[in-house]
């Protein structure tokens, strides 16, 4: 079997295609090495090693040792060194490189090849002593802690004490001897640490690294990160071991980040950031503050360091030869490594790159518009979810802006909460309901979960490609980088800027736009939806089948729906409705009332408001269908809970606390939402469907008239189980039509549907749609009668589930396709049988989750409901379930 596929020198055995057998690195280094980009020449050790490796206690194939050293006979060919001679060596990079990229979660280990001997050699070729030990420091450092499990700290902190003792500032002030000393000194830690001597046999320190990337698939963070982001732990990662460039040869050498486009804009010019003779770890690290690629964004950002254009403009020119030929080759904008030595440019990576959904909308719009992908494809390159981010809040704009400093604006939107220090405060925070800033010097993977927990992130180190601003952006949190004015005290819990000194629990706001810090907690706006937006809207309009609608019953929801761009109300929850508080006093005297005579009495008071209600929806919506549901919860709900709050009630109703709690017990249920809810209350007190159901034709008429607008109200019953409840409540409701309109002496059309929330009425929906006009289905009482899981108490074991992956997700979120689904199709089916044109949609949650409008486009359903805020996820997301 081949383990092993190589690339150099304008050609390879792998291609882009290749992903899930090469990894994204080890594909695109043989894509770009085709186009004939230069790439230092190496391999790709496949994916399916990794598998072998963890298939079989952590130990590699046969045939792959021959393999790789037929590979390293060829790039000793193309380089004209060999790895491993002493005289003349060749140096190589092991880095890891999964499908999906994972920055920063796995390993990587440069200048590998380099031991006491080789160093020599590599000293005398290069003609550079200092480089040659700086190199090698850098390789027992990186090796020791990826490889041999050694702590970093060590050797930062013998690093620190030397340049302590000696006066010197930056690593760079480091002569040729410092390295030497220190690589001395760092040899020895690993001696004191490890019980035996730094590995000096080039193929040992090669298998060992390889080793090494293979097991940090398994590490906390990369496992952490795969499931965040719903990686399975069985596509495993290829290892690229690939010959060293070096940009830490001095002042023409340098090694650099960029982007084809702005990543957090979308602005089409080459962004990125760079730093002079150094080694690519160091400018992801943000240990040190790198420099603009561009004049421009050198001048906007007011840089004093000179910028790559003006301080190589060769290899300048060349990188935008390079990010020219990607962009129109992979028509996406790609995020690219680079790595200048003496002058020459060389490509380490490139890949689609990460951006904010901002940067996403306007690079899809804008590669449509410059021809390079279809509308259709611009439609498909915008994931639905990301458009929350648009929907972020802004800071208002007439906010006074208190400026306590700035950093950099690493990634858009503001957020605003109290100060935490440690990722662990953070969660703590946000589980006591509390909105937090996470502040830290710079984060690194262990921070994760802090940042997930987290409104904004603040960090006083690091550019706009550290770990921080890159994660931040992908999360679609706020993120201001590099506040370097921002002194933390992890000890005390502080932080200071100048004579302002903030503690953990005060409130500050950022703003991830313009990389301000702002003190206190400043107000916000919400977005407006124009330009791009729109645009990629329309596009999106223009393909999709289904239709979207609203869940919305306030006049605010309403028109929020309408301007998201909703195409009527899928369900309004009149229970909602019943809770305002100029009316639930005669919502409890209803409840409360002996007999019919005396709920009717209080059912009259309800009706105007009722009516009142709707006429407000209907005439937002100007025609547009409108579903309206009968009441669904249990009475009790309505009734206080506490001692104070009964006492309030019962004075105010003139009756006595006793009597309203006797009546609170006599409507306690063990399972209230299996019980006494729904078709059921209007079976039992058909008086309260009858006002809801005058309210609403008596207002489809008003608005009618009003706007001129034919208003179809469509009355949906919930939770049905079959026919015979349907029916009964239909004729009251036809019964109430009819004396509407005969009172009013005005025509009108509605319609009579039901929710299908109950397996029972899934399967009886041939019988159902007999009456039915139309079906929502309510698949979060779907979801919760079908697994018998409750909606509410579900929190507590369902992560243990998806956890474990018995649960590929939470069925609440994405419809459980397996079960809630196939009674989804069964209804469907069953349903069109009865009434071939009966009309489908669906209500619950999942109305808006994209993965679930997918499944609603293959059933065939016509619209899907969703909150106003999720009405442009469900339009994008059903445009692209079409495509
Ligand atoms: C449902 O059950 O899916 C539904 C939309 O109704 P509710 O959430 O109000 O029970
Ligand atoms: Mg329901």
């Amino acid at each position: 079997q081949k383990w092993v596929y190589t690339f150099g020198d304008g050609k390879a055995e792998g291609e882009a295609g290749m992903k899930n057998l090469l990894g994204g690195k080890g594909a695109n280094l043989a894509e770009m090495s085709n186009l004939g980009l230069p790439v230092p020449p190496g391999f790709t050790i496949t994916t399916q090693v990794c598998t072998w490796y963890y298939d079989n206690g952590k130990s590699f194939p046969a045939e792959l040792d021959g393999q790789v050293k037929d590979a390293l006979a060829g790039m000793a060919k193309l380089t004209g060194k060999t790895f491993g001679d002493p005289a003349n060596p060749l140096l190589v990079s092991v880095r890891s490189g999964a499908r999906a990229s994972m920055p920063g979660m796995m390993d990587t280990v440069l200048n590998l090849g380099l031991n006491d001997v080789t160093v020599e050699a590599v000293a005398k070729a290069s003609g550079d002593a200092r480089f040659a030990y700086d190199s090698y420091r850098r390789f027992i450092t990186m090796y020791s802690n990826v490889v041999l499990d050694i702590d970093h700290g060590h050797f930062e902190e013998a690093l620190e004490d030397y340049k302590e003792r000696k006066g010197l500032h930056l690593d760079t002030d480091l002569s040729a001897d410092d390295w030497k000393v220190l690589v001395g000194k760092y040899k020895e830690i690993v001696k004191k640490e490890l019980g035996s001597d730094f590995p000096q046999d080039p193929q040992q320190q090669l298998w060992g690294a390889v080793g090494a990337v293979f097991s940090s698939w398994m590490n906390a963070r990369a496992i952490k990160y795969r499931e965040l982001n719903s990686i399975p732990a069985s596509w495993g990662t290829a290892v690229n071991v690939q010959s060293m460039v070096f940009g830490n040869m001095g002042e023409t050498s340098a090694t650099g980040v960029a982007f084809t486009r702005n990543p957090s804009t979308g602005e089409n010019a080459l962004y990125g950031e760079f730093l002079i003779n150094a080694q690519g770890e160091d400018v992801v690290a943000g240990i040190r503050t790198p420099q603009d690629i561009t004049e421009a964004a050198k001048l906007a950002a007011k840089s004093d360091k000179p910028s790559m254009e003006k301080a190589m403009p060769e290899a300048y020119a060349e990188l935008c030869r390079i990010y020219g030929i990607l962009e129109k080759h992979y028509r996406d904008m790609q995020d690219m490594e680079f790595t200048i030595q003496e002058g020459k440019l060389w490509m380490l990576q490139t890949r689609s790159g990460k951006r904010t959904a901002k940067a996403a909308l306007k690079i899809a719009v804008d590669l449509a518009r410059e021809g390079l992908i279809t509308e259709n494809e611009a439609v498909g390159r915008v994931e639905p979810g990301a458009l929350d981010q648009l929907l972020h809040p802004t800071i208002d704009t007439k906010a006074e802006r208190r400026v306590l400093t700035a950093g950099l604006p690493a990634s858009p939107g503001a957020a605003a909460g109290e100060i935490v220090f440690t990722s662990e405060a953070a969660e703590a925070g946000k589980k006591a309901g509390k909105k937090v800033i996470l502040v830290r010097v710079e984060t690194s993977p262990e921070d994760i979960h802090g940042m997930h927990a987290a409104e904004g992130i603040l960090t006083t180190r690091g550019g706009m490609t550290s770990h921080a601003a890159v994660v931040a952006r992908g999360m679609g949190k706020p993120c201001v980088s590099g506040a370097g004015q921002i002194r933390v005290d992890y000890a005390k819990g502080t932080m200071t800027v100048g004579p302002t000194t903030l503690k953990a629990g005060d409130f500050v706001t950022i703003d991830g736009s313009n990389g301000q810090v702002l003190l206190g907690e400043v107000k916000m706006q919400q977005p407006e939806l124009s330009g791009d937006f729109r645009t990629l809207m329309g596009w999106a309009d223009k393909v999709r089948r289904l239709k979207i609608r609203a869940n919305a019953e306030t006049p605010r929801d309403a028109k929020a729906a309408r301007e998201f761009g909703a195409e009527g109300i899928g369900l309004c929850r009149t229970e909602h409705m019943f809770f305002d508080a100029g009316r639930i006093l005669a919502v409890r005297e209803m409840i409360l009332a002996e007999d019919e005579k005396g709920r009717r009495a209080a059912l009259a008071k309800l009706l105007p408001m009722q009516r009142q209600d709707f006429v407000e929806l209907f005439t937002i919506m100007q025609g547009l269908p409108v579903t309206i549901r009968l009441l669904d919860p249990p009475l009790h709900e309505f009734l206080p809970h506490t001692d104070e709050e009964i006492a309030e009630v019962a004075a105010a109703m003139g009756t006595t606390a006793d009597k309203l709690k006797r009546r609170a017990t006599e409507l306690h249920e063990f399972n209230p939402m299996l019980g006494f809810r729904g078709v059921r209350l209007a079976v039992a007190y058909p008086e309260i469907a009858e006002m809801q159901a005058r309210a609403i034709f008596e207002a489809a008429v008003i608005a009618a008239k009003e706007t001129g607008h034919p208003v179809i109200p469509e009355v949906m019953v919930p939770l049905v189980m079959g026919a015979p409840e349907l029916d009964l409540v239909k004729s009251r409701i036809d019964a109430m039509a009819e004396a509407v309109k005969k009172e009013s002496g005005t025509e009108f059309t509605y319609q009579v549907g039901t929710m299908i929330e109950l397996p029972r009425a899934a399967l009886r929906a041939e019988e159902i749609a007999g009456s039915a006009e139309f079906f929502s289905f309510g698949t979060n009482d779907l979801t919760q009668t079908t697994l018998g899981i409750s909606r509410d108490d579900a929190g507590s074991f369902l992560g243990s589930y998806t956890a474990r992956g018995l649960l590929e997700s939470d069925p609440f979120v994405t419809i459980d396709q397996d079960g809630v689904g196939e009674l989804v199709r069964i209804a469907v089916e069953r349903g069109r049988k009865t009434r071939p044109n009966i009309k489908l949609g669906i209500c619950g949650e999942h109305g808006g989750d994209p993965a679930s409008i997918g499944f609603c486009e293959s059933v065939g359903l016509d619209y899907v409901s969703c909150s106003p805020f999720r009405v442009p996820i469900a339009r994008l997301a059903a445009a692209q379930a079409a495509l």
